[in-house]
């Protein structure tokens, strides 16, 4: 079976690059050895976050590092025996986290940041995907005042970047968010962002959205990729595929491709957990609320009130682990009625992050018709869309519609 191009891995990334290489008017074939969308883009917190233009940086001063240090917070946990291994990984992490590269990210960033809701926009008008996106925003919620002055602060410096923003006292935060308790004291609604009810559910209507135009979904291994003869090979349950090109959209998985053709990439995971709550009726959860001093996010979703956690580092051969989420769900109820969980089990997913906060986006230096767009990090969700269209406008000789130069394996 013959196509233009393989996209291997049908994440929120792989499912927006095929749909845009079709629309650039490419054959496609998309591979996945699971469901569509049911890696790190089934969990998640479903923010389309266009507020977040600086990345999520390493923590810089001596005091915060003394706390992370110690291994208690709910926004960050670690398992000790992954240090080791993790070790170089966070040196460069911290080091790209100093003022200059963070600046340097920033701006690399922000061009993508600026055009993901509008690059939604785009898929979601096509796909018929409305009834699963609100504009609502989402909001910020304090519960110490100093946190919300300085918070406010920070926002105020974020207003060069075209972001909007309303601050909320407790009045006004309980006014708009009912059912919070007088721990919230305040709150920053960000309200250029939009939110997804079931990202899962997004990305099998884009995937329905590219099948609709002639694109095809293979069950398959995409570690079997070859190239031989000038040609990509991939073996799936249909038969050998094989292709001039191929795109890795693998997430947290690339390196079992990656390392297999001999490039050295620094990827690391970070780990992060949901649970599902009913909530309470007489208060429903309206907004989706992050609490960042605790790393959490409390999202309406069509399986009811999805806690999503902030960050654990562990060996990739650990099972998932309860302790970051009975933390952070302690903080929580403190905040909003949550009820009963609506299953006992939670489910965990893997962030796929380099150490200069930024995806590897382009062509694979050493291997003619080869292609990587992975490691959207906390944002793959959000940029899953755009650069999709970044990579297949690169695929197929248009002018990006931004410098891709930062985004080069060659970097590393
Ligand atoms: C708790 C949590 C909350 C988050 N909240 C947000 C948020 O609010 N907003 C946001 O923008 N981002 C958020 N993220 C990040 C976001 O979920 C990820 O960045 C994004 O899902 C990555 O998408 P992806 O397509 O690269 O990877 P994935 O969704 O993991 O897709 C990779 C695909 O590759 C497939 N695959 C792997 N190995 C193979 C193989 N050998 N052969 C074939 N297929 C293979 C997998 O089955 C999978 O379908 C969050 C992440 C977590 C964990």
């Amino acid at each position: 079976m013959d196509c233009d191009i393989i996209v291997c891995g049908a994440g929120i990334v792989g499912v927006c690059t095929a749909l845009h290489l079709q629309q650039r008017g490419m054959a496609v074939c998309l591979v996945d050895r699971a469901e569509p969308g049911s890696g790190a883009s089934y969990g998640n917190a479903g923010l389309i976050e266009r507020s977040s233009v600086v990345p999520y940086a390493f923590p810089r001063q001596i005091g915060q590092l003394l706390l992370y240090a110690s291994n208690t917070r709910p926004d960050v946990v670690y398992q000790p025996s992954a240090l080791p291994g993790l070790a170089g990984w966070l040196w460069r992490y911290w080091q790209q986290s100093a003022p200059g590269p963070l600046q340097r990210a920033t701006e690399a960033m922000l061009p993508l940041i600026e055009r993901s809701v509008q690059e939604h926009d785009h898929l979601v008008n096509m796909a018929g995907a409305h009834e699963l996106i609100s504009s609502r925003g989402w909001i910020e919620v304090f519960r110490s005042l100093a946190t919300f002055q300085g918070a406010a602060d920070q926002a105020r410096a974020l207003r060069r970047f075209d972001v909007h923003y309303r601050l909320l006292d407790s009045a006004a935060l309980a006014a708009v968010q009912p059912g919070l308790t007088e721990r919230a004291v305040g709150g920053i609604h960000w309200t250029d962002p939009k939110t997804v009810r079931d990202p899962q559910a997004l990305v099998r209507t884009y995937l329905a959205l590219f099948e609709r135009s002639g694109g095809r979904f293979h069950s398959g291994d995409a570690f079997s990729l070859a190239q031989r003869q000038g040609l990509w090979t991939l073996d799936t349950v249909d038969g050998p595929l094989s292709s001039r090109q191929a795109v890795i959209t693998l997430g947290a998985d690339a390196a079992g491709v990656y390392q297999k053709l001999g490039y050295k990439i620094p990827l690391a995971i970070k780990r992060g957990y949901h649970l599902h709550f009913h909530g309470e009726e007489r208060t429903p959860l309206v907004h989706s609320l992050c609490d960042s001093a605790a790393g959490f996010v409390l999202a309406p979703m069509t399986g009811g009130i999805r806690l999503t956690t902030g960050i654990e580092f562990a060996l990739d051969s650990t099972p998932q682990r309860d302790l970051q989420l009975r933390r952070t769900e302690q903080i929580a109820r403190r905040l909003f009625a949550l009820g009963e969980r609506t299953a006992a089990l939670p489910w965990m997913g893997r962030r796929p992050c380099l150490p200069d906060m930024r995806p590897v986006i382009g062509a694979a230096p050493r291997h003619e018709g080869l292609w990587f767009n992975f490691g959207h990090a906390h944002h793959g969700l959000t940029l899953g869309p755009v650069t999709g269209r970044l990579l297949a406008e690169m695929v197929t000789g248009q002018t990006p519609f931004t410098d891709p130069g930062a985004f080069r394996v060659e970097r590393f």
